[in-house]
């Protein structure tokens, strides 16, 4: 069942430890350990890829959210408290992921109850948007995907983040949202030291940011990004977060803010310099007004004694994870060697993602079939059409959720292709707290930078999710462009119990690549005898039904010639704006059974992430 969150005030009484909550600059750790930025800096925060002990975790891209999350949690938050808290420092240290002008998805297991339950924050389209948005007028051709249709007001979707953020604090923090967003105002205001990544992301997107008269302002100052070592910091948004932890989300939804993003999206500050197309989009202030995140039941399958909870429709995360588990669930993976055992995870990948195509859209507009695709009997007919020796020729159709019976029906079909782009914006973080509950919280403002235009004096990008949307109109297409409707996402937080309890919480950025980072990180955990920290930095590969399996180079070259059999072509992975060859930049925690958590995040990819305990276990 799922119901929407009408957003409210913030009904919270305020706590008298506010300015407790804060972390101080000099609070933060710093030190000389660390991935690449840190080096020899002594300024910088320290990294921490794993931390391992008991009372509560953090795990996320950036070392001061961490720690904010990990200062919640000490001070006797609770699991959604640090997620907020940690989501909105990731707003400042990582604008061009996530932050107030996103959406994404969050998800909660309760230790009192033992429910699972999450939220869809989405971004929605407006109801002015028509059908071929996405068409230039000038020319009858869809827009370029990039730089064009992202660096766009048309791209805009309502934000969802603001309302997700509320809607988790109400439904199972303790937390005020000004008590939540005070670490990260404060950390705005008094900024954050740039390392090569910041000033690179920014690099790679000075075209799109110079699209817009208003962005350079914040983001290109004297005309260049950042110098690493400087400190950068974001007045406005601290102003923006204080206003709306004194006043709740609706100070974001409806007023100045809203009207402000309504008529920025209808019309962009577009630079009189650039060359850039910057269509104009559809948005309204009464779509701001009408945003609701909804609160709703995760998609759940068994896989191997393990119960794997994920996200449902609008995001194709939980169901493409669940029905490639389900397939390769069929067959006794822990026996075979690497090369045949990664074939199965491919082509079991493959056949989901067919699915995904045919299927997957905004369940409030399409008639997603997810208890067949999440069924074994749908799952054990799919398997059939793996040739245990041979890739199949790709794209593969689709299985007939209409029709199946568990039984074989020769091997994989051909179909139509069904392609995403790939990067590694968006950005995961994982929490866990002393009572044991659990978040896993995806969120993003899609594309590094999103749509490129700042909310001027707010201190925030616009997304560019509703390039999520298929290009092109077809009314057979789940993910068609609907007014009100939202985009088709990949984002995956995935939360596995056993026996009831928590065993891992799981998540990573990526585009369609999350849902085989996911898989990914689960198949090497439970079937390949990897340790958490291993099945996280071990190297990635994903087959979303093309022709080339995306790999990264370290795949290639340890299992390539393993996979070489079986006639899978790798294509080296590689990300449009940052020409980085990474899949995904994954957080977890595992649960041991004598309640030791093992938080980790990634050693290398996207610099290294930092994931904290808050009582660590001495080595
Ligand atoms: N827009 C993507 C999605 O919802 C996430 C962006 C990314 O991770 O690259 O699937």
């Amino acid at each position: 069942m799922a119901h929407t969150f009408q957003r409210t005030h913030d009904a919270h009484p305020m706590r008298c430890i506010i300015a407790g909550v804060a972390v101080s600059a000099t609070a933060i750790v710093y030190g000389l350990a660390g991935a690449s930025t840190a080096e020899a800096d002594p300024r910088y925060p320290v990294k921490t890829p794993t931390s391992i002990g008991y009372g509560g975790a953090v795990s996320s891209v950036d070392p001061e959210a961490s720690k904010i999350g990990l200062e919640v949690l000490k001070r006797g938050g609770n699991a959604t408290d640090a997620a907020v808290a940690t989501a909105a420092a990731l707003g400042v240290t990582e604008p061009y992921s996530a932050g107030l002008g996103g959406g994404g998805y969050f998800v909660h297991y309760d230790a009192a109850t033992g429910d699972v339950t999450t939220i869809d924050g989405r971004e929605t389209a407006p109801m002015a948007m028509p059908e071929d948005a996405f068409i230039n007028p000038a020319t009858g051709d869809p827009y370029k995907f990039t730089p064009e249709l992202v660096t766009s007001g048309v791209s805009v979707g309502v934000p969802g983040t603001p309302a997700t953020w509320e809607t988790a604090l109400e439904e199972w923090g303790t937390y005020s949202l000004r008590e939540a967003l005070h670490p990260a105002a404060k950390l705005a205001s008094r900024g954050f030291i740039v390392d090569e990544t910041f000033r690179q992301q920014t690099l790679d997107n000075k075209e799109r940011f110079e699209a817009y008269t208003t962005t350079p302002d914040l983001f290109l100052p004297g005309g260049d990004a950042p110098e690493v070592g400087s400190v950068f910091k974001n007045q406005a948004l601290a102003k923006t977060y204080r206003m709306l932890g004194r006043q709740g989300m609706d100070a974001f939804y409806e007023g100045p803010i809203a009207d402000q993003i309504a008529d920025l999206v209808r019309n962009p500050p577009k630079s009189p310099t650039t060359e850039l197309p910057v269509p104009a989009g559809f948005m309204q202030a009464s779509d701001l007004a009408n945003y609701e995140a909804i609160v709703q039941d995760p998609t759940h399958v068994e896989y191997r004694g393990f119960d794997v909870y994920g996200m449902a429709p609008s995001s194709s995360g939980g169901s493409t994870v669940g029905e490639s588990l389900n397939i390769l669930e069929q067959f006794d993976v822990a026996a075979m060697d690497d090369g045949a055992a990664l074939h199965h995870y491919l082509e079991a990948s493959a056949l989901a993602f067919a699915d995904r195509g045919a299927y997957l859209g905004d369940a409030a507009f399409v008639d997603v079939p997810l208890e067949d695709l999440l069924s074994d009997e749908f799952a054990a007919e799919r398997a059939c059409a793996i040739d245990p020796d041979t890739a199949a020729q790709k794209p593969v159709a689709a299985g007939d959720v209409t029709d199946y019976d568990g039984e074989c029906s020769g091997t994989a079909q051909p179909g139509s292709v069904d392609e995403d782009t790939e990067n590694i914006s968006t950005t995961n973080l994982t929490v866990t707290d002393k009572w044991g509950n659990v978040v896993e919280y995806t969120l993003t403002i899609e594309q590094t930078g999103g749509s490129g235009m700042l909310v001027p004096g707010r201190g925030f990008l616009l997304n560019n999710e509703l390039t999520d949307f298929s290009t092109v109109y077809d009314a057979e297409d789940p993910n068609r462009i609907q007014p009100g409707k939202r985009p088709r996402s990949s984002m995956a937080p995935t939360i596995v119990l056993q026996d009831g309890q928590p065993f891992l919480a799981l998540g990573s950025p990526g585009g369609s690549t999350i849902i085989a980072t996911v898989s990914q990180i689960i198949f090497n955990h439970v079937d390949r005898g990897m340790s958490l920290p291993e099945a996280i930095a071990a190297p990635r590969a994903s087959q979303r039904n093309t022709a080339g399996v995306t790999a990264e180079p370290e795949f290639i070259s340890q299992y390539g010639d393993a996979l070489a059999p079986f006639g899978h072509r790798m294509v080296a992975s590689g990300d449009q704006f940052t020409s980085a060859a990474q899949i995904g930049a994954a957080t977890a925690i595992g649960f041991g059974p004598d309640g030791t958590l093992t938080a980790v995040s990634e050693p290398v990819r996207r610099g290294g992430g930092s994931a904290l305990v808050v009582d660590p276990v001495r080595p």
